[in-house]
Protein backbone atom coordinates (compact mmCIF):
# COMPACT_ATOMS: atom_id res chain seq x y z
CA UNK A 1 0.00 0.00 0.00
CA UNK A 2 1.66 3.57 -0.77
CA UNK A 3 2.70 5.63 1.84
CA UNK A 4 2.25 9.30 2.35
CA UNK A 5 5.83 10.85 1.16
CA UNK A 6 5.14 13.58 3.90
CA UNK A 7 2.11 14.38 6.13
CA UNK A 8 -0.13 17.26 4.72
CA UNK A 9 -0.20 19.77 7.47
CA UNK A 10 -3.42 20.52 9.22
CA UNK A 11 -3.74 24.02 7.52
CA UNK A 12 -3.68 22.17 4.00
CA UNK A 13 -5.75 19.37 5.67
CA UNK A 14 -8.36 22.13 6.71
CA UNK A 15 -8.52 23.66 3.78
CA UNK A 16 -9.26 20.93 1.40
CA UNK A 17 -13.48 20.86 2.28
CA UNK A 18 -13.56 24.63 2.61
CA UNK A 19 -16.24 24.95 0.06
CA UNK A 20 -19.83 26.41 0.75
CA UNK A 21 -22.27 23.98 1.30
CA UNK A 22 -25.38 24.50 -1.18
CA UNK A 23 -27.96 26.25 0.94
CA UNK A 24 -32.02 25.90 0.33
CA UNK A 25 -32.85 28.99 -2.05
CA UNK A 26 -34.47 31.87 -0.25
CA UNK A 27 -38.19 31.57 -0.66
CA UNK A 28 -40.29 34.90 -0.40
CA UNK A 29 -44.16 35.20 -0.52
CA UNK A 30 -45.41 36.15 -3.88
CA UNK A 31 -47.23 39.26 -3.26
CA UNK A 32 -50.17 38.13 -6.72
CA UNK A 33 -51.93 34.77 -5.05
CA UNK A 34 -49.66 34.49 -1.48
CA UNK A 35 -47.85 31.42 -2.27
CA UNK A 36 -44.23 31.04 -1.21
CA UNK A 37 -42.20 31.23 -4.52
CA UNK A 38 -38.28 31.77 -4.87
CA UNK A 39 -36.74 35.50 -5.26
CA UNK A 40 -36.22 36.59 -8.50
CA UNK A 41 -37.88 34.06 -10.36
CA UNK A 42 -41.26 34.00 -12.02
CA UNK A 43 -43.80 32.46 -9.73
CA UNK A 44 -44.97 29.16 -10.04
CA UNK A 45 -48.59 29.19 -8.90
CA UNK A 46 -49.57 32.64 -10.83
CA UNK A 47 -46.76 33.01 -13.63
CA UNK A 48 -46.23 36.64 -12.18
CA UNK A 49 -43.00 38.18 -11.98
CA UNK A 50 -43.32 42.09 -10.42
CA UNK A 51 -46.91 42.12 -10.75
CA UNK A 52 -46.63 41.84 -15.05
CA UNK A 53 -48.01 38.39 -16.29
CA UNK A 54 -45.46 36.21 -17.97
CA UNK A 55 -47.33 33.39 -18.55
ZN1 LIG B 1 -47.97 33.98 -7.46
Amino acid sequence: MAVPFRRVSSTRRNKRRTHDKLSAPTLVVCPECGEYKMSHRVCKHCGTYKGVKVK
